[in-house]
């Protein structure tokens, strides 16, 4: 349980996980305009890409209408880069942010054969096998190559 005082500092941006550390780990596959893309290391949702704002801000609205403008045309490069290396059938978009309320989207390829096709990729997500370390090379190099052209 997150108190109120702890909230607020979220809220503010104080040792949020997004601004000291946005890849987690993970390769950035695109500095884009505003944002910057980081590829996940899932194999049934080969391409889930997570978008990272460069600034910390909580919600749409404390975002200019230029940003909002930019964070739509990164997600929409995200997804055209995705769309040409993995070919899903369908793409979800999430933005949730009630644990790092730092704007982040979530680029979710999905395909007929993943484990949670009928319903949220939540549902499969947690205990999700990764990619090799040399399948998520080589796809993350893909993705950027992707991402630039
Ligand atoms: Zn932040």
């Amino acid at each position: 349980m997150v108190t109120e005082k702890q909230w607020q500092q979220k809220l503010s941006g104080e040792e949020c996980p997004l601004c000291d550390d946005p890849s987690k780990g993970m390769a950035m596959v695109g500095d884009l305009g505003i944002t910057c893309a980081y590829l996940q290391k899932s194999a049934s949702f080969r391409g889930y890409c997570v978008l990272v704002l460069k600034r910390h801000a909580v919600e749409l609205d404390d975002l200019s209408t230029e940003e909002r403008s930019a964070l739509m045309e990164d997600i929409t490069r995200v997804t055209s880069a995705v769309r040409q290396v993995c070919k899903p059938r369908k793409i979800n978009y999430e933005i949730l942010g009630n644990m790092v309320p730092h704007v982040h989207v979530h680029i979710i390829p999905r395909y007929e054969a993943d484990p949670a096709w009928d319903r949220a990729a939540w549902f499969a997500l947690p205990d999700e096998a990764s990619l090799t370390d040399e399948d998520y090379s080589l796809l993350a190099s893909q993705m950027s190559a992707a991402m630039v052209g």
